[in-house]
């Protein structure tokens, strides 16, 4: 069994994505080819976003949007810990410093109390750094509590970025993710739900201006001309043929989108009743795009137990994620400790995940539920 299986997709979608790889073949451009502006359009109108603006990976998207913001030295920026590292390596490599805040235990997001809290006890100090903004984290597919996290931005005067780079496709109150936020970034690694087959990425914006200042950033801080320069920016432009191999996999997105609610669902029936086992709590407001399957087990050993037993029977699981972001040594120098942010080490220790994709089958869930159930 295969963690993410993308070799039935492939089958299912290879004639239209040779068709459209083959059409960049025949007019090659590249780079910036008409690809590109189609699936900006694409994705801006799938979330309700003025413009989409596609760049090289969710990372330069995250990179991409802090440079508009003017993220510098002088600044922090408040997000989740419990993440993947992109979201706080951008804004450590433009200078500024993370702010790690704690998550829930429910739902593994940022917990807008501890935000809050994080908030208050910065602007108390009146050395070190300016906070300016937010970053939003819709971990494994479920969106961030965005009204609350919006909140409190705004009493504090604070910009937020959503990280979507793993929601693309979910929902919150009804409102699409990439679109919660007047800023938000989104991933197409292939492991994501909208994956490509290769590297991707995408801005989206709710204004019209802040996406020209980014289509400028992600090439060289180009101006009118293509050798005028406005501002330095970065080569952080999306291959034609990566927007093509999109372009497909957009057509089966909804289907896609289905079948993984359907097997998150096998799962839960399935497991619910495990003893030790957490299964997914997903907020009555939000609607998860399912990114990964994952569990809480009760204990350290139990997860290790139960991954063994999994392993045992060639059935892969992950851990998303081992240590904590303010934990790793990368971000030694801002002085964590252990004790720091209680819960996301909690999670880390007893977190761990199943396969899923859109084309995993049920008897694969049975199987896996039988193991599970006959640990102890
Ligand atoms: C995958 C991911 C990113 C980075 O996206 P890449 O396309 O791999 O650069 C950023 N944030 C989160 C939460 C992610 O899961």
């Amino acid at each position: 069994m295969k963690f993410i299986d993308l070799a039935a997709q492939q089958t299912r979608i290879r004639a239209d994505v040779e068709q459209r790889l083959k059409a960049v073949l025949d007019h090659g451009c590249y780079v910036m080819g008409p690809e590109i502006e189609e699936l900006e359009a694409a994705l801006a109108a799938r979330a309700g976003m003025a413009a989409a603006v596609a760049c090289g990976s969710g990372t330069d998207a995250l990179l991409l949007a802090l440079m508009a913001k003017g993220v510098g030295d002088s600044d922090a920026v408040f997000l989740p810990s419990f993440t993947f590292i992109a979201t706080a390596g951008v804004v450590r490599l433009l200078g500024a410093v993370p702010i790690f805040v704690d998550i829930r235990p429910d739902t593994f997001n940022m917990d807008p109390a501890a935000l809050a809290h994080a908030v208050q006890t910065l602007s108390g100090r009146s050395e070190g750094k300016r906070p300016v903004g937010i970053i939003t984290v819709d971990l494994f597919g479920q969106p961030a509590d965005h009204e609350a996290i919006q909140a409190v931005a705004d009493t504090s005067g604070l910009w937020v970025i959503e990280d979507a780079a793993q929601s693309f496709g979910a929902a919150w109150n009804g409102k699409p993710a990439g679109g919660l936020a007047e800023t938000a970034c989104v991933s197409f690694f292939p492991a994501k739900p909208l994956g490509g087959y290769g590297d991707g990425g995408a801005v989206f914006l709710k204004d019209g201006k802040t996406a020209d200042i980014i289509r400028s950033l992600r090439s060289h801080g180009q101006g009118g001309h293509r050798y005028t320069h406005d501002r330095i920016g970065i080569n952080g432009r999306m291959d034609s043929f990566q927007a093509a191999v999109l372009l497909s996999k957009l057509e089966i997105f909804d289907d896609e989108l289905r079948r993984r609610r359907t097997a998150a669902a096998g799962y839960t029936e399935r497991l619910k009743d495990v003893d030790g086992l957490r299964t997914p709590v997903i907020r009555q407001e939000a609607e998860s795009a399912w990114a990964q399957y994952s569990l809480a087990a009760d204990s350290a050993s139990l997860r290790d137990r139960m991954r063994t037993a999994l392993s045992a029977e060639g059935i892969p699981t992950a851990i998303y994620y081992p240590v904590p972001l303010h934990l790793q040594p990368a971000f030694g120098d801002l002085g964590h400790a252990p004790g720091d942010l209680p819960v996301s080490e909690d999670m880390a220790r007893r977190i761990f995940s199943l396969p899923l994709h859109p084309y995993l089958e049920p008897a694969d869930q049975d199987r896996i539920r039988d193991i599970l159930s006959a640990i102890r």
